[in-house]
């Protein structure tokens, strides 16, 4: 996997710098433009909170929580005007539970000096959302269903290090040096999406250290991502991806959360919390220690690992986009390759399905998405999975189960199919 954390930027940060800072050494005029260099690395980068590295951004701290709070409070005026209760007004225990969660979750992030706000709307979708300055949002339907505090802690977490790794703002300045810069793969939907993967997996590793360390259960993550996949697979053939996949997101909030599990101490913050920030399994924060201040060579250093670190940014997003594309190929050539040979009901609620498999590649598993169009019009989903070997010839017995079966006379007119994902044998 690929890790925004790890990557040791230093080689390029402090070596190839400090070869130059010995030419730049004495020189009145070359430290001027140190000087300059510094500025402008300012302007256009901060540290990254997490690692210590500079990363690209236009906006500094305060720009963000201008701008970010600014929607939130254009949200929470709309819901005034629309008379929906927020907060407190809206659900007393719900709020209370959120607020309880989000504290404790706040107080052992890299942004735990701001003052922060959790913010709960009347919405029943399980949905919850950051905007980069000092507000999380929450919908009510999230809260409900989860009886898991540490579930709660999970989502809650994966928001505050959205803004901590300053992703909302990291996107935009993207977009903008890519429009100044005239980048085509910025502009493809792929690049977008891959660019997306690795925040959301950069912000499921930060979120999952803090909820060990603030003392909810590390693996509450995974167990959603696992629900997520059993209900509704990876739809891989059907949409295009603005974020990993469910399985893939269950495989690796797991490492994740097992790497950590020896900071988890149980409904207790961990006293060891601050440092661990800093240092820990997962990243070890960049020292001050042999950064060149401005005017002796920190100047091009400081631009150098931000033009850097954007780049390494944008290789791996292009791997990424790579990776999806090659997937989504395989998972429609071997649609291409089943067969629907017979079908039957043993009960109403049950769709009995057998296919013929006539691709060369064997496949380890499968799963199977039917998707169907509910009396108010609106599309259901079934997900059924299957373990292989499965080899060209062979036939295999896939089952969907659901309610939303039982009303159906004609399944096979009425269920749209659909290769949800596939995945070779490795
Ligand atoms: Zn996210």
């Amino acid at each position: 996997m690929f890790s925004l954390l790890k990557i040791p930027f230093f080689r390029f940060g402090s070596i190839v710098p400090l070869a130059l800072l010995a030419l730049l050494g004495g020189c009145s005029v070359m430290q001027d433009v140190d000087r300059g260099l510094y500025q402008l690395a300012d302007q256009v980068s901060e540290t990254d909170r997490v690692t210590g590295e500079r990363s690209l951004s236009l906006a500094s701290r305060s720009e963000q929580i201008a701008t970010g709070n600014r929607v939130v409070e254009q949200l929470l005026a709309a819901e005034k005007e629309a008379g929906r209760p927020v907060d407190l007004a809206l659900d007393r225990v719900q709020y209370q539970r959120l607020i309880r969660i989000f504290d404790r979750v706040h107080s052992v992030s890299h942004l735990r000096n701001e003052r922060w706000n959790a913010v709960l709307i009347d919405r029943d979708s399980f949905n919850a959302f950051t905007t980069g300055g000092t507000y999380i949002v929450v919908h009510l339907g999230l809260m409900q269903q989860l009886s898991d505090d540490s579930e709660v802690a999970a989502v809650v977490a994966h928001e505050i290090a959205h803004t901590v790794a300053n992703h909302v703002f990291e996107a935009q300045s993207l977009t903008q040096a890519a429009t100044l810069a005239n980048s085509g793969s910025v502009k493809r939907d792929g690049y977008r999406a891959a660019f997306t993967h690795e925040n959301e997996r950069e912000a499921d590793r930060v979120g999952i250290l803090y909820m060990a360390l603030a003392g909810y259960d590390p693996m509450a993550a995974s167990r959603i991502w696992q629900r997520q996949y059993q209900a509704e697979g990876n739809r891989r053939a059907l949409f295009a991806h603005s974020h990993p996949v469910n399985s893939e997101r269950e495989a690796e909030t797991r490492a994740v959360g097992e790497k950590v599990t020896a900071y988890y101490q149980q409904g207790r913050i961990n006293p060891e919390a601050a440092a661990l920030l800093a240092n820990n399994v997962l990243w070890q924060k960049r020292s001050s220690e042999g950064v060149a201040a401005a005017g002796e060579g920190g100047g091009l250093q400081a631009l150098g690992s931000t033009l850097l670190g954007a780049l390494v940014q944008h290789e791996q997003a292009k791997t990424e986009e790579r990776r999806q594309q090659q997937h989504a190929a395989f998972v429609r050539y071997v649609q291409a390759q089943l067969n629907l040979v017979s079908d039957e009901r043993p009960a109403s609620d049950r769709w009995r399905l057998r296919f013929e498999y006539m691709g060369e590649v064997e496949l380890a598993s499968l799963s199977l998405g039917g998707q169907v169009k509910q009396t108010d019009g609106a599309p259901a989903t079934l997900v059924a999975h299957i373990k292989g070997p499965i080899r060209r010839g062979q036939s295999f017995v896939i089952e969907l189960r659901g309610d939303i079966l039982k009303p159906l006379d004609n399944p096979r007119q009425q269920v749209q199919l659909y290769l949800d994902d596939a995945l070779p044998v490795q």
